[in-house]
C-alpha cells in the first residue's frame, strides 16, 4: 500500500487529484467507499487513492481515535488506498492529538489571522505533528474562504480577496508545509443559487498555475483546492491539470445526505430502521462522489 506522500507524488505526475471527502457518520465513509470503488473496478481496477475529512466538529462528534479507527478498517478490509485527514485544526493541541491518533494527514489552519501570525503559528505546527510522526503530510493555509461547508445567501467578502504566487512562496518556504490551499475563487459552503445547479463557482485557472510554479520553486510540491463544492465542472478538470493535488468536496455531500434522508422519511412514513433510511443517502452520496472522481482523475 502506497503511503500517503506516495500517492500525492503519483497523482501530481498524472496531473490528477485526490479526492477528499467528509464524514459525519459511517453511512456517509459507506457511500463514499462505494462510490470509489465501483469507479475502480469499472477502470482496470486502478484503485484511485482518496481521502476522508474529519473537521473539529466531525472529529468532536465521532471521536478522533474511532474516525481513524474506521478508516484504517476500510483501508485493510479492502486493501484500498483510503486515507484519513484532520481538516481544519485550529490549534496546537489538537494537532498533538490527531498525530498521536495515526492521521495520515494535518491540515493546520490559522488562515483567519494576519499572514505573518499565520506563519508564525504555522511553523510551530509543522514542527510539532513532524516530532510525533515523521511520515504525516501537513498542509497550510493562506488567504480566508469562508468557514463552514453550510448553505449561504452570500459570498463571504473576504473570500473575494485571491493568494498571490509571492505570498505563497515564501509561506511554503518558511513554514516547511507539505501541501498548501490557497485561495483562488474557492470557497467553503454553497451558494442558495448552487443548490439547484444554475450557479457555479468560478475558479482563477491561470493563478493556480502561478501558485504551484511559485511554491515548486520554493520546495513544496502539492496543493489543495478547499470549498470545491458546487464548482463548475470544466473548473474542476483544469485545477487539477494546472496544479491541484487534492479536492475538497464536503457541502455537496451533506446536502446530498440530507435531501436522501428527507426522501426515506417522506417515501417511508412507517419505516424505523436506521440502515433502512439511510439507503438513499448513502447512494446519492455514492454518485456524487464517482461523478467527481472522474473529473478529479480525467476519466
Ligand atoms: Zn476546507
Amino acid at each position: 500500500m502506497k503511503t500517503l506522500r506516495e500517492a500525492l507524488a503519483d497523482a501530481d505526475a498524472r496531473q490528477a487529484a485526490i479526492g477528499h471527502f467528509n464524514i459525519s457518520e459511517f453511512g456517509a465513509l459507506k457511500g463514499i467507499m462505494d462510490g470509489a470503488r465501483e469507479l475502480s473496478a469499472a477502470h482496470g481496477g486502478d484503485k484511485l487513492p482518496i481521502l476522508i475529512g474529519v473537521s473539529e466538529g466531525e472529529r468532536e462528534f465521532l471521536g478522533v481515535k474511532e474516525a481513524a479507527a474506521m478508516v484504517r478498517a476500510m483501508r485493510d478490509m479492502f486493501d484500498y488506498p483510503v486515507y484519513i485527514n484532520a481538516d481544519h485544526t485550529h490549534s496546537i493541541d489538537k494537532v498533538r492529538e490527531v498525530a498521536e491518533a495515526g492521521f495520515d494527514e494535518i491540515i493546520f489552519d490559522a488562515s483567519k489571522l494576519p499572514f505573518e501570525e499565520n506563519l508564525a503559528q504555522t511553523k510551530e505546527a509543522v514542527a510539532l505533528a513532524r516530532s510525533i510522526n515523521p511520515a504525516i503530510v501537513i498542509e497550510g493555509e493562506i488567504g480566508y474562504i469562508g468557514s463552514s461547508s453550510e448553505i449561504v445567501s452570500e459570498r463571504p467578502q473576504e473570500s473575494m480577496k485571491y493568494s498571490t504566487p509571492d505570498e505563497a512562496a515564501r509561506f511554503v518556504r518558511e513554514t516547511g508545509v507539505d501541501v498548501l490551499a490557497p485561495a483562488v475563487g474557492n470557497m467553503h459552503g454553497l451558494l442558495k443559487s448552487m443548490v439547484t445547479g444554475e450557479d457555479h463557482k468560478k475558479l482563477d485557472i491561470a493563478l493556480i498555475g502561478e501558485i504551484k510554479k511559485a511554491i515548486g520553486g520554493a520546495g513544496c510540491r502539492f496543493m489543495t483546492l478547499h470549498g470545491g463544492s458546487g464548482t463548475a465542472d470544466e473548473d474542476f478538470v483544469a485545477a487539477a491539470k494546472n496544479g491541484m493535488t487534492i479536492i475538497h468536496v464536503s457541502s455537496e455531500l451533506r446536502l446530498a445526505w440530507r435531501q436522501g434522508m428527507e426522501r426515506s422519511l417522506k417515501d417511508q412514513p412507517d419505516e424505523i430502521a436506521p440502515y433502512k433510511l439511510l439507503g438513499p443517502s448513502v447512494e446519492h452520496i455514492k454518485n456524487i462522489v464517482s461523478g467527481r472522481l472522474r473529473l478529479f482523475n480525467g476519466i
